[in-house]
């Protein structure tokens, strides 16, 4: 079964800007999807988890430090942190 582009958006509007987990998003009767399909949905979408607060977000708000993805807020916590 494929996946539609209104499904894809749906998935990627779900999950942007909010700490939704994969595994609740399964048990929506809505878009029956499983775990590895919402993930390549993600990755189509450029959407990543951040490490620190688990917020999704878009990869242009994200940056990698030290082999983390984190968010803005999460760097200048970090940043704070390190002063
Ligand atoms: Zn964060």
């Amino acid at each position: 079964m494929s996946i539609s582009e209104a499904q894809k958006a749906e998935v990627a509007y779900y999950f942007e800007g909010s700490c939704n987990s994969v595994d609740a998003f399964e048990d929506d009767p809505d878009i029956p999807l499983t775990d590895d399909q919402v993930t390549d949905i993600l990755l189509e979408k450029e959407i990543e988890m951040c490490s620190g607060c688990g917020w999704w977000l878009h990869q242009a708000d994200l940056e990698e430090v030290d082999g983390e993805v984190l968010c803005t807020d999460c760097r200048e916590d970090e940043e704070e942190v390190a002063e």
